[in-house]
C-alpha cells in the first residue's frame, strides 16, 4: 500500500542504505552495530538539520575579513529515547555544535504494546530549544507520540524525530497525534509482527547494540 505521509522524509542516501543493510544483517556482532548506528546517525543529522537557519558572522582569514554563516535561531537539544536512542546520540553529539542533552525512558507492555514513561530527565530552558528527538525504530509509535506529548507539555514547541527505521503504522500514528512533528527515517519498512517488530527490521536494537538479549 503506498504511503503518502506528508512529514515523513526517507533519506535514502547511498551511503546510509549501504550502512544500513549491514546493521539490519543478524551477522552483524555489537561493536560493528554500535559503530555503523553511529555512523548512519551523523548522516541522518546532517539530512535532519538541512533547514537550520543560518546568520552571518565577521570572521578573519589568514588571507581576508569575510562574513560567513554560522547556524542561528533556538538553539539545539538532543532528546535520547532510551536505551537505543544513545546510540543514535553518539552520532548526533558527532556534528552537532554544542547541543543539550535530555533522556527519556519508555518502555512498551509487551501485551498491549502501549507505552509507559519511567524517566524524564531535559535541560529546563526547553522551551527556547529545538529538540531532535532520536529513537531507531518507529514502530507502533506510541512511544514516541508519548514522548513528544511530555515534551510539548514541558513547553517545548518545535520537535523533530529521527529515527533509523520506521514502519507504516508508527509513520501513520506520529502524524495522527502530532502532525507538526518532522519524522526522518533512513527507511520505511514493509510491516509490524505481531510482537510488534519491524519488519524486515533489524530485531530488538537496545539489545543488538548493548549486546543483551
Ligand atoms: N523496537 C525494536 O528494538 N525493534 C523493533 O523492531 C521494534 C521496536
Amino acid at each position: 500500500m503506498p504511503l503518502e505521509i506528508p512529514n515523513l522524509t526517507v533519506v535514502n542516501h547511498p551511503l546510509i542504505q549501504h550502512k544500513l543493510t549491514w546493521l539490519r544483517s543478524e551477522s552483524t556482532g555489537t561493536d560493528s552495530f554500535r559503530q555503523l548506528l553511529r555512523e548512519v546517525s551523523q548522516l541522518l543529522a546532517y539530512e535532519a538539520t538541512r533547514a537550520l537557519p543560518t546568520a552571518l558572522v565577521t570572521i578573519k582569514t589568514p588571507m581576508t575579513t569575510a562574513q560567513l554563516p554560522v547556524i542561528s535561531g533556538k538553539k539545539l537539544c538532543l532528546v535520547s529515547i532510551l536505551r537505543a536512542g544513545n546510540g543514535m546520540l553518539e552520532g548526533f553529539l558527532d556534528v552537532l555544535p554544542l547541543p543539550r542533552v535530555g533522556h527519556i525512558g519508555i518502555e512498551r507492555n509487551p501485551d498491549t504494546l502501549e507505552a509507559a514513561m519511567y524517566y524524564f530527565k531535559v535541560p529546563n530552558d526547553l522551551a527556547c530549544r529545538q529538540v531532535l528527538m532520536v529513537d531507531p525504530m518507529l514502530a507502533t509509535g506510541h512511544s514516541c507520540a508519548a514522548a513528544v506529548a511530555r515534551l510539548k507539555d514541558a513547553g517545548c514547541t518545535q520537535i523533530t524525530l529521527v529515527c533509523l527505521l520506521a514502519a507504516p503504522d508508527g509513520v501513520r500514528h506520529m502524524h495522527e497525534v502530532h502532525p507538526d512533528v518532522p519524522v526522518f527515517a533512513a527507511a520505511l519498512d514493509s510491516h509490524l509482527n505481531e510482537q510488534g517488530y519491524i519488519v524486515p527490521g533489524l530485531g530488538d536494537a537496545g539489545d543488538r547494540l548493548y549486546g543483551t538479549r
